[in-house]
């Protein structure tokens, strides 16, 4: 079986993954990260079932199960307490469950891995790549390392660079445009007033969202649990939010005449204004590619699919990426068709990112706008469609991540399979519709 030089651009979710799972097969990997230092900033995130199976593939969910939170369903109060969202993994499958997991230990626990793997993979740390040149022969990686340029060839490259990447060929994009809502979000300690297994979102009319999320611990500090906060607005609104004392006890007074229990909690929990650790912002942008690869350019995680958190799948479908990529190079080490690689990797990846995506767009204006409409039509709509079974059952499985459209999903154990139980057979047979 032939290995193959590969180049990862992006040491984030996606580009972790992919780096552990490739060179596991023996495959020699470049990894170019453009900061220094894997000190990832961010909110705490929810790692779904179907990002779980990935974890168990890549044999590092004891790892993250032992610093995230288990959570086990989402739970969406309406001003004044009425539950609008109940749902539960179980209504999808007695064994599910998510993890709430900080991005620093989501990160530690996928570096971790690749570490596993000194002989495979090459980190190259403060490598920022600002160009891509296909040959017949190679593709050619070009960028800066502090003041020194360089260029090497490899056969071939992934892009995993994020949202915002530069580097994804233009002609693939069909759409690529900042979100015009984003949020505020801070990391506290363990919210005590709320179910710890749950996470719970607090909604009026669509333009106000508040989410507190069960967040686990970081490596550094195992005994200390924590729950992030989201608090939802125009990108416009985001810069000047609680800046001070006076527009602290407005917001604080704003939540209490709806959720009076949490805001009671949230006022000792969050900062005074003067304090250094304070809220921080995150932009979405909605990304749409025509295609996932083609010659020796692969792309996963954000930067094929960026999308409003709205459900909470952006890591999971990274993970899935690369999940699919290393089963797409398991077949490709046997036939070497650039042209099936690509093939296997959309047949594994392209119907669901396209289902999230058009799910994703379609919810988000529901809980991130001005509209008047929107707001009556979910509560109404929600709360006759959850007294079904069956949408109760299906909305569990949208969110656990598998859904690869409105009738089809892959199942957790097909992911989840070590490598070593694979053979090229079943490999080859393996897609989802
Ligand atoms: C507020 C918020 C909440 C979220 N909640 C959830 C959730 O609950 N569940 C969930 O699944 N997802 C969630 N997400 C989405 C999730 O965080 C992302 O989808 C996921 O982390 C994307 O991973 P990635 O590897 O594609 O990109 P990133 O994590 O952005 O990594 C890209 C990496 O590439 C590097 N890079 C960039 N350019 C270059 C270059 N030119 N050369 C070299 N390196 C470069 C960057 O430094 C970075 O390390 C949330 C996102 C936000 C903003």
């Amino acid at each position: 079986m032939k290995t193959q030089n590969i180049a990862i651009i992006g040491a984030g979710t996606a580009g972790l993954a992919a780096a552990a799972m490739l060179a596991a097969q023996g495959h020699q990997i470049c990894l170019y990260e453009k900061v220094s230092q894997l000190e990832p900033v961010g909110a705490g995130l929810l790692l779904q079932p179907a990002g779980l199976a990935v974890f168990e593939h890549l044999g590092t969910l004891e790892h993250a199960l032992s610093l995230g939170a288990v959570v086990t369903g989402l739970e969406g109060q309406l001003a004044g307490g009425d539950l609008l969202i109940n749902s539960h993994y179980r209504q999808a499958d007695e064994r599910s469950y998510g993890l709430g997991i900080h991005r620093a230990t989501l990160c530690h626990v996928l570096a971790s891995k690749v570490r596993e793997y000194p002989q495979h993979v090459e980190w190259c740390m403060a490598h920022e790549v600002h160009e891509l040149q296909e040959s017949s022969d190679g593709i050619n990686v070009i960028g800066q390392s502090a003041d020194q340029s360089f260029q090497r060839q490899f056969d071939l490259v992934l892009i995993a660079n994020g949202a915002r990447s530069h580097l994804r060929p233009k002609a693939w994009e069909k759409l690529n445009q900042a979100y015009p809502w984003g949020s505020k979000w801070i990391i506290v300690p363990e919210c005590e007033v709320l179910n710890p297994q749950i996470l719970h979102q607090f909604y009026d009319r669509s333009n106000i969202m508040m989410g507190v999320m069960p967040t686990g611990a970081i490596p550094t500090q195992p005994e200390q649990r924590l729950s992030s906060i989201f608090w939802s607005l125009p990108t416009a609104d985001l810069e000047g939010f609680l800046k001070t004392k006076s527009a602290q006890q407005q917001w604080l007074l704003e939540v209490s005449k709806r959720w009076p229990s949490v805001a009671e909690w949230l006022a000792h929990a969050i900062p005074h204004p003067d304090d250094p650790q304070q809220w921080l912002s995150a932009n979405y942008r909605d990304v749409v590619l025509s295609k996932l690869g083609k010659g020796r350019i692969g792309i996963l995680g954000d930067a094929a699919h960026a999308m409003s958190p709205q459900l909470g799948q952006g890591a999971n479908m990274a993970l899935l990426d690369a999940w699919a990529i290393s089963h797409a190079l398991l077949q490709y080490q046997q036939d070497s068709s650039l042209q099936n690689l690509w093939q296997q990797y959309h047949q594994l990846r392209l119907p669901s990112v396209r289902f999230y995506q058009f799910f994703s767009r379609l919810l988000t204006p529901f809980y991130q706008s001005h509209h008047r409409w929107t707001a009556p039509l979910r509560d109404i709509s929600f709360r006759a469609m959850y007294q079904l079974p069956f949408f109760r059952k299906e909305m569990a499985i949208t969110i656990s991540g598998l859904k690869t459209g409105a009738f089809g999903q892959m199942n957790y154990a097909d992911i989840a399979r070590k490598p070593a139980d694979d053979s090229a057979a079943e490999l080859r047979n393996l897609k989802f519709d």
